[in-house]
């Protein structure tokens, strides 16, 4: 797409110059030249009192969309191992398959990993691709995204779902520009629409005031990145039957960064694969009181969350924040301290195993969600807690 100008019609009369706030139009062998600066916005079009200027429109290949089949999620491996992550990805395709009726298929590149999938076959996959390759021991954005979008153009999927991790959240985009379709990132929920079959495809928008129902009408795959703990990880299915097949691509293209070695980053704060999250909310009165919830936290070896009132407050970072748009937790254990439970704060904790809340309201609405509520001033039952866990280490 761009801006043409028609020669003849053109008087040089330089008002598209002008009006152009880009100057991203110049004379050049005396006629009017569009450059690189040009962003599309049509002010010039306007302008022009010849109708010299038109936007050109690419001619868009219609594609068939009858030609994609199979529900394919993305199998994300660490050092070698399968995520844990990929299992829930695997859930979400096994409920697309129940009102969609396609394949399920997983796809996974790694070095070593084959044997490590048969598990996704005793759960539900019907088949997975798989790239071994030394290549893929380092996580690379254009290596990864260069292997699925050769997969995708080859194999034709109608659903592709990927984990909205560091991992998914960073190649995804590319693979869906090079296969010239839409993705919707970070959904909460996916689901199949009855009429139409397509992928509904849920996230927040606005600040997480709506929430957006968003199909992919025209463009295949349809593809998505969900949020991590919305979905539980797959369960082992009866007879499961499935192939792992084995797949090759040519790494000339895009191989252009050498990884010198790996550093693993400390203090990382990795709420969504913690067992334990102490979080601390608006209770805590100040950003220094932190230090109680940091100190519960180092000794029931867990992780620091945060209400959004105390990470707009500045007490403690984003990253922390547990919620509607913050992350989505489901610990074996939640502690929530000083946090009243408001709806957007449940929806991303309430689903966590056991949940333990210390409110000084007896009326506080996260009590509804809570296994265990202490009634009490966090100021005098935290250090009640320190204490007693100190005295067990002893
Ligand atoms: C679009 C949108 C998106 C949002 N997203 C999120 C989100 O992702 N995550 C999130 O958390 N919120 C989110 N919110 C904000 C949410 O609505 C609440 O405002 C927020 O969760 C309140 O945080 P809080 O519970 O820490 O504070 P408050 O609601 O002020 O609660 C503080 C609690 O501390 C208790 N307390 C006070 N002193 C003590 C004490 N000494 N000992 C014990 N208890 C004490 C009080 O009884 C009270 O229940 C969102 C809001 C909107 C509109």
């Amino acid at each position: 797409m761009g801006i043409k100008v028609i020669y003849e019609k053109c008087n040089l009369c330089r008002k598209c110059i002008e009006k152009c706030v880009f100057g991203a139009i110049e004379i050049k062998e005396n006629k009017i030249e569009i450059n690189e600066k040009c962003n599309l916005c049509g002010l010039c079009i306007k302008t022009c009192p010849q109708n010299a200027l038109i936007k050109e429109v690419e001619k868009k290949k219609e594609i068939n969309l009858d030609e994609y089949k199979g529900i394919w999620f993305f199998v994300e491996t660490r050092d070698s191992q399968v995520a844990s992550v990929s299992y829930e990805m695997l859930s979400a395709a096994k409920k697309l398959k129940e009102k969609l009726n396609e394949e399920i298929c997983g796809v996974c590149f790694g070095k070593n990993i084959k044997d490590k999938l048969t598990p996704l076959i005793k759960k539900g996959a019907e088949k997975i691709y798989f790239i071994d390759d030394d290549i893929f021991c380092n996580f690379r954005e254009e290596i990864y995204a260069n292997a699925l979008s050769y997969l995708i153009k080859k194999y034709k999927p109608n659903i592709v779902i990927t984990a909205a991790t560091m991992i998914g959240r960073s190649f995804i985009p590319a693979v869906s520009v090079k296969v010239k379709t839409g993705l919707t990132a970070d959904c909460t929920d996916v689901d199949i629409d009855e009429k139409t079959g397509l992928l509904i495809q849920t996230r927040p928008t606005f600040g997480g005031n709506l929430m957006a129902k968003i199909i992919c009408e025209k463009h295949r795959p349809q593809m998505a990145t969900i949020r991590p703990k919305i979905f539980e990880e797959a369960d082992d299915e009866e007879n499961s039957k499935g192939e792992i097949i084995e797949e090759k691509i040519n790494f000339e293209i895009g191989d252009k960064i050498e990884i010198c070695g790996r550093e693993k980053l400390e203090n990382v704060v990795d709420l969504q694969e913690a067992e334990i999250i102490v979080s601390g909310g608006r209770g805590l009165k100040e950003g220094k009181n932190f230090n109680i919830i940091k100190e519960l936290a180092d000794l029931l070896n867990a992780a620091v969350g945060a209400s959004r009132a105390a990470v707009d407050s500045g007490w403690i970072g984003y990253p922390h924040q547990v919620g509607q748009t913050g992350k989505t937790v489901k610990p074996k254990i939640y502690i929530a301290c000083g946090i009243s439970g408001a709806i957007q704060h449940l929806a991303g904790m309430q689903t966590s195993d056991y949940i333990i809340a210390i409110n000084k309201d007896p009326d506080a609405p996260i009590f509804k969600v809570a296994n265990l509520g202490v009634v009490g001033d966090l100021f005098e039952v935290i250090p009640i807690l320190i204490k007693k866990l100190k005295e067990t280490r002893r």
